[in-house]
């Protein structure tokens, strides 16, 4: 284990050939992203990460995630969608200790295409 990291340390010009070229072509990993309809790769290297399933499950739902493992694994775009959602979720409910609950409308359609051509 100790040679090998110490081999790879020394990349450079022993003319190996260049067989890693590109960063964005067709990354090859080792954990698929656990929701259906994304298939990214997950691997930490770039940026994948483990999440509890019922956390994921908040997000994409029971049938958005692959596996029903205690652990997922999401790729990085994935996680931050998952970020997003959840930052943006709570903000119009959670103002505790400010008002009354129940003073705006959890939903209120505004019907205002009419007023502005
Ligand atoms: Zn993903």
């Amino acid at each position: 284990m100790g040679f090998k990291s110490r081999v790879r340390k020394r990349r450079g010009n022993t003319g190996k050939g260049t067989s890693e070229d590109g960063d964005s072509e067709e990354y090859e990993g080792q954990i698929r992203c656990d929701i259906i309809e994304c298939g990214n790769w997950a691997d930490k290297k770039i940026g994948g990460r483990k999440m509890a399933y019922d956390r994921a499950v908040e997000v994409w739902g029971a049938s958005g995630v692959s596996r029903k493992v205690r652990k997922v694994s999401l790729c990085k775009p994935c996680y931050r969608t998952w970020k997003k959602e959840k930052k943006g979720e709570p903000k119009e409910w959670v103002s505790k200790g400010k008002g009354p609950l129940g003073n705006a409308p959890p939903t209120s359609t505004p019907v205002r295409s009419f007023d502005q051509p």
